[in-house]
């Protein structure tokens, strides 16, 4: 039987979200249902909410950086068992046969990857509903466990910008002494500079806003760079291994290509949208590369969170009621949040 259960939408692009019922199905043989204790507010979620990317599906009830304990599992399920504290990031489902999904890379599933929220919901029709909720059912396969030592609601944005960040630089093989760059320092850049210090790197944060250096040096960085100053962009040209760009809008390219070494690579994980153009003798000279990449796949997204569990590696947070949500949306909007906000599902249920 399917429960009716409470959870936060928005019911057009223009709407503020409120409250609202939702449907989640019973749970299925190969099902885990998964009591929400925390959500992390990532800025897909505003995209989706307002529409952003032209394939909104309404009401949205976004959230994709789930925390939560076990409560019911279908009788195919042997990994986890009631009560374990447990995650879900950004996908809940793909074709798991497609040569992406055999590779371990569900979020490039040719047939498409399930999305947590404003995806097709092959279950009940219609769409997915996120994270802002009390409750969601979740096949197995796309369930992560949650190491017990971290704190749970820090744990939240590593299923969204804590893959984000860890994929490339596993990817690309960081490693110690290592000289990596991280441009941006928001939700992704925060969790880039903890994981690429955690991997033994020298890290140098690349801003454009020098009041960020304190920060960033308290995250992990070794070195703080500020962008705007050509002295120290020129100090700093043709040394960097291996750069995390995770500025979200599009911008000038040269002056970052600029300090990768030859053969180094510069990966994109923010700038979902045209980049300013930019010149091809930057990467021909040199032999430079410019990457994307995607959150990372179920059993890189478990390898992180086992590796933030040895490493002790949450995100910082602040933690929000649900009904503050619209108020969180703007300051996201503002870059006035260190770094993560992270809603109690309490007062979701209370
Ligand atoms: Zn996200
Ligand atoms: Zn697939």
């Amino acid at each position: 039987m399917n429960t009716t259960i409470k959870a936060y939408g928005a019911k057009d692009s223009k709407a503020d979200l409120k409250p609202l019922d939702i449907e989640r199905r019973a749970c299925g043989d190969d099902d885990v249902k998964i009591d929400i204790t925390y959500c992390g507010v990532c800025h897909s979620d505003i995209h989706t909410v307002r529409n952003d990317w032209k394939n909104s599906r309404y009401p949205v009830v976004p959230g994709h950086e789930i925390i939560g304990r076990v409560i019911e599992t279908g009788k195919n399920v042997t990994k986890f068992k009631e009560g374990d504290l447990v995650g879900v990031g950004c996908m809940v489902d793909s074709c798991q046969e497609c040569s992406a999904c055999k590779e371990d890379l569900e979020q490039f599933c040719e047939e498409g990857m399930v999305g947590t929220y404003n995806g097709k919901d092959k279950h009940l029709g219609g769409h997915t509903f996120g994270g802002y909720s009390t409750s969601v059912v979740v096949n197995k396969e796309f369930v992560l466990n949650i190491p017990e030592n971290i704190d749970e609601k820090g744990a939240a944005p590593l299923l969204c910008a804590g893959i984000t960040t860890w994929s490339p630089l596993c990817k690309w093989n960081v490693k110690e002494g290592d000289k990596v760059g991280v441009i941006g320092l928001g939700g992704l850049g925060h969790m880039g500079v903890k994981f690429a210090n955690a991997l033994g790197a020298h890290v140098v944060m690349i801003t454009t806003s020098p009041d960020k250096a304190k920060d960033a040096k308290a995250l992990g960085a070794h070195e703080v760079l500020i962008s705007k100053n050509e002295d120290d962009m020129k100090k700093h040209s043709n040394s960097f291994d291996f750069i995390l760009n995770t500025i979200p809008v599009g911008h000038e390219m040269d002056p970052y290509i600029g300090l990768l070494k030859r053969d180094a690579t510069m990966v994109l994980v923010g700038a979902v949208e045209p980049l300013k153009p930019f010149h091809g003798g930057g990467l021909i000279l040199g032999r430079k590369r410019i990457a994307g990449s995607l959150i990372g796949g179920i059993k890189e997204t478990q390898e992180m969170l086992d590796f933030c569990g040895e490493h002790n590696i949450v995100s910082d947070i602040e933690v929000i009621d649900m009904k503050d949500i619209n108020n969180a949306y703007e300051r996201i909007i503002d870059s006035d949040v260190k770094y993560r906000f992270v809603i109690d599902m309490a007062s979701l249920k209370n």
